[in-house]
């Protein structure tokens, strides 16, 4: 699927100005790549109808060349398709909160009671995890190995009846004080009739505060079934989409939220207790488009470089009259966006290689430093920093002599190269950091 984005991204790159043939164009191959990642056919057709109709209509913004506006239109669509806010469990006024967890066997859902668990343990809950898959032995077994992990309690009466267990598992969290109830129940390889009884008999003596329907992010368009059927069985209120470490690219997210209307509430990341997150949407809408989170950087740096400001860089590059005042200013607009290693990795392409970067924030720190002990006179015009003043700076910003000396060295090398960019094409706003 990034393959296929990004060849037709790259068609609407070499063009100056976004048309409607631009669009249809790129849109095609959009829909193409949506139903690769095993969206369902009608929500791809909507969703193509939609954001088309909104880039035809739409200016390029200065700061964005054509290609780039489209992705953000492209994303902004996804996100909203997939629910816009971060969704939350709803916790009642009176506890206990009663969570019953269904799915098919093998979704995750054993694995995420615990990680529920572990997660709301961590936010000052007493949660309580239920063993309702009575038919195999070995699914107790399992939920108290992972309880144990999750350090949660856990409540079984071997293999009798679900739906009493369920009851007599709440009675018990009302005696000892859990203010959360987790029931983990049995899945069936596919959907049959009397998994949904139980399940709807639990449902009824309970009365939980949230059906939880767990899916595998790797199921495709089988999920589009799953997810109809126990909607339409029982009151869901939320999905946990799981296995979302592997490398599916999450088409069924859309279409499970398309087809039931309930919201995404959490994702799962691996195998182990912590690989739980609150759903990101925004993130989801980057993975399903494939491009790292480049549209995370597209969005930052809108933010960040104001196009007030950056119209007067480019006037005083080409005067030849940046100063050091510019540079804390570029400086800060950049700190802006993140972490220098948060604005690396979103580069695509980057990935596992961060790890090998030497991505040190503390020299921005340290360049901040020297030039704010920097007097005015002396930002305006950093040639009259001679040997004492260099060793008050240095003093003042707990630096070094030589760590100033390499500051305006670097600063000279910058002005050097700004002339020479800035003398070139209007609108070109290039910028240079030291290394
Ligand atoms: P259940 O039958 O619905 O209770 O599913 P389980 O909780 O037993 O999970 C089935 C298998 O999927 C187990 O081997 C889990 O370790 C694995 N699993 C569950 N969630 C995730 C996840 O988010 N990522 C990965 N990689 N594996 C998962
Ligand atoms: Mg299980």
């Amino acid at each position: 699927l990034a393959d296929k984005l990004s060849a037709a991204f790259k068609k609407l790159k070499s063009k100056g100005k976004l048309n409607e043939t631009d669009i249809k164009e790129a849109m095609r191959e959009v829909k193409l790549a949506l139903l690769e990642a095993d969206v369902n056919y009608k929500v791809v057709k909507d969703f193509v109808k939609n954001v088309s109709e909104r880039a035809v209509g739409q200016e390029v913004l200065e700061s964005l060349t054509p290609a780039q506006q489209v992705i953000k239109i492209v994303n902004e669509e996804l996100t909203a398709l997939m629910g816009g806010q971060n969704a939350r469990l709803v916790f009642p006024s009176k506890p206990p909160c009663i969570v019953l967890m269904c799915g098919l066997q093998g979704s995750g859902k054993t694995t995420h009671s615990a990680k529920l668990a572990k997660y709301f343990k961590g936010q000052g809950r007493r949660p309580l995890l239920v063993a309702c898959d009575v038919y195999r032995p070995a699914a107790i077994e399992q939920l108290k190995i992972v309880g144990e992990k999750a350090g949660a309690t856990v409540f079984e009466m071997g293999q009798g009846d679900p739906v009493k267990i369920a009851s007599e598992g709440v009675k018990y969290a009302k005696d000892h004080g859990h203010d959360l109830v987790i029931i983990d129940t049995a899945g069936r390889l596919h959907i049959d009739e009397k998994l949904m009884e139980e399940l709807k008999n639990i449902e009824k003596t309970v009365v939980p505060n949230e059906i939880l329907l767990v899916v595998d992010a790797m199921t495709g368009q089988d999920a589009v079934n799953v997810a109809d059927t126990f909607n339409k069985a029982l009151p869901i209120t939320g999905v946990i989409l799981t296995k979302l470490d592997s490398d599916t690219r999450g088409g069924a997210a859309i279409s499970v939220l398309q087809v039931t209307g309930k919201p995404i509430k959490f994702s799962g990341i691996g195998e182990k207790i912590d690989d739980l997150e609150p759903f990101h949407p925004e993130r989801m809408a980057s993975r399903i488009l494939g491009m790292g989170d480049v549209l995370t950087l597209i969005e930052k740096a809108q933010d960040a470089v104001d196009e007030k400001e950056a119209a007067e860089l480019a006037k005083k590059m080409k005067e030849n009259s940046f100063d050091m005042n510019d540079l804390l200013d570029q400086l800060r607009q950049i700190r802006k966006m993140g972490s220098l290693r948060q604005i690396v990795s979103m580069l695509p392409g980057v990935g596992n290689k961060i790890d090998e970067m030497n991505l040190d924030d503390n020299q921005f720190t340290r360049i901040e430093a020297m030039i704010t002990s920097m007097t005015k006179a002396e930002r305006a015009k950093p040639s009259i920093i001679n040997p004492s003043r260099k060793r008050r700076i240095a003093a003042g910003s707990g630096t070094e002599v030589q760590d100033v000396n390499r500051l305006l060295k670097q600063f000279e090398q910058m002005k050097q190269m700004m002339k020479k960019l800035g003398g070139g094409k209007k609108g070109k706003r290039r910028m240079r950091l030291p290394p």
